[in-house]
């Protein structure tokens, strides 16, 4: 399972920090930095999901993909 980020989404409100401190933080402008892009165990996979969904920006994405390709038409 694969994490995106969209940073020119991203509206600095940290409740994917809040959410995941494991998996994002955020830069000096506040913007999310994902720690991992990828989440091996089901428990990580949960709060991905609740941040994803959380997220105030829709900038964040939470795919069932494993490799760099995902999403990327026609791979
Ligand atoms: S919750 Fe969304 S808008 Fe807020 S910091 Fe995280 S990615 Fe950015």
């Amino acid at each position: 399972m694969r994490i995106v980020a969209d940073s020119g989404r991203c509206i600095g409100a940290g409740q994917c920090v809040l959410t995941a401190p494991d998996l994002f933080d955020q830069d000096e402008d506040g913007l999310v930095v994902l720690l991992t892009g990828s989440v091996a165990t089901e428990a990580d996979a949960e709060l991905a999901r609740s941040a994803e969904h959380l997220c105030p920006a829709a900038a964040l994405r939470v795919t069932s993909g494993t490799d760099d390709a995902e999403g990327q038409p026609g791979a």
